[in-house]
């Protein structure tokens, strides 16, 4: 059985920095520039660890019953939400343990519900059979194992199995290719969804559309006709929460996604298409006419970042593993978010370390 290494392996989206992207270039196209990328690389590690995003290692769990407003009282009604995105669970580097550690961390701080974020495995994209098996194994036994809480699922990128046809030596005929391999992963009919979890509806979208044999972020025309009549059946006094793996607006698609080099100065910025929404814009002004969208949640790109404009949050959580298990990504440890969602459609938003040491 072939295991390809994660170490040398950087199939799709990774968060080892690699330079330059382009609008249609792989991430390995990159790697020409990559000494330009290295100076701007090393200041923003410094301005990331310094940055006023909470982040946060609770000493103790936290209690529960909703989160403490700024009065310092419990707001009836609030959910709690954990938020744990980008596991990569592999074999390698002790990550089933790793994922392992993160739920029950997760669990300690007394969530209503988790929802994963996308890419779980480490990697089915271009996995062969065996491995892609393997990986799923392993993700189904930890949840099962150590999740005792309601969990729900979005599917990044490496959650979809042989859409590198080549690598994965697959043909695109195998019954669960694609998508279907990911539905089977996280036991669900459709990988894009709606529910309820008490005041609030989630909106859990899937934002990896294929390109070649690589992919792109955006919503098909089925799925993007079933997010406005979603939005367009749900009350106006209900606040929603939409989940993508790949962040819908992030400032991160900036400041780690786009390219680096003096040959874009004074042209239009660029932002790499597999690294946020090409179609940022007609969901943001979907969200705003619907007037109750109040968070978009997301990971892929394993750093931390919060927008709002229009009254709507956009945030991007870091990674559970990290640099895919090797330690912190420019200043953003191993963690996952805690949402507390009150009734009236505001929350708090913070993120929480577990503790993980990169076993490297
Ligand atoms: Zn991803």
């Amino acid at each position: 059985m072939e295991q390809p290494s994660p170490a040398t392996s950087e199939p799709t989206h990774g968060p080892i920095p690699s330079a330059v992207p382009t609008a249609t270039a792989g991430r390995r196209d990159f790697l020409r520039n990559a000494i330009i990328g290295a100076s701007v690389l090393s200041s923003m590690r410094a301005a990331f660890a310094g940055h006023a995003l909470p982040i946060v290692q609770s000493a103790a769990p936290a209690p529960s019953g909703g989160a403490v407003a700024a009065s310092g009282s419990t707001v009836p009604g609030t959910i709690r939400l954990a938020h744990l995105t980008d596991i990569h669970v592999q074999p390698e580097l002790g990550a089933e343990a790793g994922m392992a550690s993160a739920f029950n961390h997760a669990q300690s701080m007394k969530p209503d519900l988790i929802i994963t974020g996308g890419d779980a495995v480490m990697d089915v994209f271009e996995a062969k059979r065996a491995r892609a098996e393997q990986l799923r194994a392993i993700f189904q036994g930890t949840l099962k194992r150590e999740c005792g809480v309601p969990v729900h699922h979005v599917t990044g990128n490496h959650d979809i199995l042989g859409w590198n046809r080549k690598k994965s030596e697959s043909t695109g005929s195998e019954a669960d290719w694609g998508k279907r391999f990911a539905c089977d992963l996280f036991g669900v009919a459709r990988n894009y969804y709606t529910f309820d979890h008490g005041p609030w509806r989630f909106i859990c979208l899937d934002s990896v559309q294929p390109k070649d044999d690589r992919y792109t972020a955006y919503l098909d025309d089925a799925q993007y006709e079933w997010l406005q009549q979603t939005l367009a059946a749900t009350p106006k006094s209900m606040p929603i929460a939409v989940v993508s793996h790949i962040p819908i607006l992030s400032l991160t698609a900036l400041t780690y996604g786009a390219p680096r080099s003096r040959e874009h100065v004074g042209t239009d910025t660029v932002i790499y298409h597999g690294e946020m929404h090409t179609d940022a814009t007609l969901l943001h002004d979907l969200f705003k006419q619907a007037g109750n969208v109040k968070v978009c949640l997301s990971g892929h790109v394993h750093l931390l970042d919060h927008c709002m404009i229009d009254g709507i949050s956009y945030i991007c959580d870091g990674a559970v593993c990290g640099s895919w298990w090797k330690g912190s990504v420019e200043g953003i440890p191993e963690g996952y978010g805690v949402l507390d969602l009150r009734p009236d459609g505001t929350f708090t938003h913070r993120y929480e370390r577990y503790g993980w040491q990169a076993r490297k």
